[in-house]
């Protein structure tokens, strides 16, 4: 009796063991252009096998530049309906409710017009303005249509998800730990971060947001159960004649948005809205971006300008901290 006993305890013992507390059990992916990070707490290597699987299906299904992926079956369609996946579908509703919400700073059509700069799959080079101009005549996310199980696109439009699907995998992966009972986990999606609820030890997680001037931090921000997600020049450039040109394209003339801002972090609930918003809110600029937050609210964010300025929103003032050399600029309602 007294050896059942003992088992007993020790088996309490070794599932106690393996609680959310002290289970930390990390992956690295590699998908979507860039290196992934996923971190778990009470999970099992199974979990992160799955979430891998999943990350990995969504590039499949959501790259412009996989042949077969669910974005270029769209992009080839000729202007016919196409029966897209429940992922491609609802990513592309996403995205056309952000770029009206954006009033079009967000235009996932924007796809020939990143495709001449090189952005995408190509070699970099400086597009002429009337091939821009021609080009910009493809592009109109107002244009694309949905029903419950197909999107049409006009003939010679193209998706592409390069500005959002980060930010969808992101709330997936939450849904999909969520769903398994884990209480803590982070990933990180490239510039993307998303934390779910808190650290094991009840503290919140630390995100760096990154010196878009350099090496290192701008700051650390705390949170709880939000995604975080940065859109920035440094992140994708190319130099030409004294000129650096980046990979977030003004809608508005095809061009990269030199707007006196460097980087653009969103922290909101939904990672598909703070990846949509970081994007529109750096082709917005400044004042349009502090605008657009005032109107809108739903988010807080971190503005960084080419002059070093850091405007902070106060819902996250508190816990944001700034790294020395900076000068913060709180943005109230
Ligand atoms: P992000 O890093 O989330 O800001 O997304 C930038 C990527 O989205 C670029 O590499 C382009 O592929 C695409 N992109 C650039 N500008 C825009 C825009 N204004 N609207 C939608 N997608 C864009
Ligand atoms: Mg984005």
């Amino acid at each position: 009796m007294k050896r059942i006993i003992t088992f007993a305890l020790l088996l309490c013992f070794m599932a106690s063991g393996c609680t959310k507390s002290d289970s930390k059990l990390t992956k690295t992916v590699l998908a979507m252009d860039t290196v992934m990070s996923l971190t778990v707490y009470g999970g099992s290597e199974a979990l992160l096998d799955e979430a891998a699987e999943l990350i990995k299906s969504l590039d499949g299904e959501l790259s412009a530049t996989v042949d077969t992926s669910e974005t270029n079956r769209i992009n080839a369609s000729g202007g016919s309906p196409v029966e897209v996946s429940a992922h491609a579908l609802y990513l592309t509703q996403q995205a056309v409710e952000l770029g009206k919400l954006t009033g079009g700073a967000l235009d996932v059509t924007l796809t020939p017009v990143i495709k001449a700069w090189g952005f995408l799959g190509g070699d970099y080079r400086v597009p002429t303005d009337n091939e821009l101009k021609t080009l910009l005549e493809r592009v109109d996310y107002s244009k694309i249509e949905t029903d419950e199980t197909s999107v049409i696109l006009s003939d010679g439009m193209e998706l592409s998800f390069g500005a959002v699907a980060k930010g969808y995998t992101g709330d997936l992966l939450m849904e999909l730990f969520k769903s398994r009972g884990l209480e803590s986990a982070i990933v990180t999606l490239g510039g993307n971060v998303q934390a779910l609820g808190l650290k094991p030890d009840g503290s919140k997680w630390n995100v760096a947001v990154q010196n878009p001037f350099g090496e290192g931090n701008l700051g650390m921000l705390q949170v709880e159960d939000k995604a975080v997600v940065t859109s920035g020049g440094y992140e994708r450039y190319f130099e030409q004649d004294g000129e650096t040109y980046w990979h977030i394209i003004d809608p508005s003339d095809g061009k990269p948005a030199k707007t006196g801002l460097v980087s653009v972090t969103i922290v909101c609930d939904s990672g598909v809205t703070a990846d949509g918003l970081s994007t529109a809110l750096f082709v917005m600029g400044l004042d349009g971006a502090i605008e657009f937050w005032k109107t809108n609210g739903g988010f807080d964010a971190v503005l960084v300008t080419e002059d070093g300025e850091v405007y902070v929103t106060e819902g996250i003032a508190d816990d944001f901290e700034l790294a020395s050399g900076y000068e913060q600029v709180l943005i109230n309602k």
